[in-house]
């Protein structure tokens, strides 16, 4: 047995270090400093946005989009199904109803249909949604004129989570930078990386400089402690923010390894009928943060992607099902859905295969190698 495969494992830089011991060495060793504020400054630069502020998570980030536009008790959410948990839940933190939206065939993400659907819907009712949350899915844009009209047209704004889409482009412009707010993620799984982390973006600089007070627990200006706001503990640690411009030197470099990986995979596996790959739209530039299959059993005399899963765990190869979607998790059983699941039958079928930037030719054969085995 090889070494293990991990499905997307933090791959570090040269500098990274070097970031880390300037906190360490000037003891800034708290949620501001210069690195904070630098990797704000990087962060800027390559998305085109002109305001940033860096948290804990890119869950704080969506939190605090949320407060941003006035989300609050029993307002509607109009939210992808087809995503990660963190995506969804704070719009539960803030006492709100989220609302899914399913999946379209092109892309994997929102379906613009269902979306307007949903919209003329509630605004019938009364209940116009407080916001929109689109989401990049695995690095993939999402359709984003179609969605952008229709929230220009009920006046809705957007809220749109680039949390595993740094690095892709939609229109040449960089994800995070259409919506009214973006958010990014550097958890450890993404496509760089703090260990933990996130970051809002807006041009709206109003947004980021509450957002910056309210991540730090709301202290008013004063020589005592005094607030006027509920606050949060959401900042970043200048620790963490040294990695983080660290890793925004590389990250150009990771895109390129990552989509790499998914030229490897898709060239290699092309002759497997029965498995199929995520598409890329042509005015769409997708960071290929982490390859997925659809494997169709009808196509592969009745292997699933779940066989695919547990023969790759034999040899201690890990890969993943696509994203569950929200409106078959337990948790949002009683939240309302506009689809017709796509985005559940893209669950019963894909599969993220391993995709780190650090894989080696070695370990890419392995997997390769280890997916053809079951079809011979
Ligand atoms: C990772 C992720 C998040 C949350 O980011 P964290 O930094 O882990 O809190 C949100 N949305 C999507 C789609 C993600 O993949």
């Amino acid at each position: 047995m090889g070494n293990k495969i991990w499905l997307s494992s933090p791959h570090m830089g040269h500098a990274e270090k070097t970031f880390v011991d300037e906190a360490f060495a000037t003891n800034w060793i708290a949620p501001l400093g210069a690195n904070v504020d630098g990797f704000e400054k990087d962060i800027c630069a390559y998305t085109g946005v002109p305001h940033a502020a860096v948290l804990s998570s890119g869950t704080a980030a969506i939190h605090l989009a949320l407060i941003m536009l006035g989300v609050a008790k029993d307002d509607i959410v109009l939210c992808q199904s087809f995503t990660f948990s963190a995506s969804a839940n704070p719009i539960i933190y803030q006492g709100a109803t989220p609302v899914f939206i399913d999946s379209e065939q092109d892309t994997w993400n929102m379906d613009p249909q269902m979306l307007e659907k949903a919209i003329q819907q509630y605004v019938s009712a009364g209940k116009k949604p407080k916001a929109i949350i689109p989401v990049h899915l695995y690095g993939m844009p999402a359709k984003l004129d179609s969605i952008l009209q229709i929230a220009a047209r009920y006046e809705i704004p957007v809220i749109e989570d680039a949390a595993e889409a740094l690095g892709s482009t939609y229109n040449n412009k960089a994800c995070g930078s259409f919506g009214d707010l973006g958010i990014l993620s550097f958890n450890g799984n993404k496509i760089i990386t703090t260990s933990s982390g996130g970051a809002l973006i807006s041009e709206n600089e109003s947004w980021i400089i509450k957002a910056k007070f309210l991540s730090t627990q709301a202290r008013d200006h004063a020589p005592h402690y005094q607030h006027s706001h509920i606050g949060y503990n959401y900042r970043m640690s200048n620790i963490l923010a040294g990695i983080g411009r660290g890793q925004m030197l590389v990250l150009d470099e990771r895109v390129k390894q990552r989509r790499s990986n998914y030229t490897f995979y898709q060239t290699a596996l092309k002759e497997i009928p029965g498995i199929t790959f995520q598409p890329e739209a042509t005015n769409s530039f997708s960071n290929r943060w982490l390859t997925c299959i659809l494997v169709d059993p009808q196509k592969t005399n009745g292997i699933t992607r779940e066989d695919i899963r547990l023969h790759l765990e034999k040899d201690t190869i890990e890969s993943r099902p696509l994203w569950k979607p929200m409106h078959l998790q337990p948790v949002f059983a009683g939240a309302a859905f506009f689809g017709t699941d796509v985005s559940g039958k893209l669950f019963e079928k894909g599969l993220c295969l391993p995709s780190g930037s650090n894989l080696s030719d070695a370990d890419l054969n392995r997997v390769v190698l280890r997916i053809k085995e079951l079809f011979v």
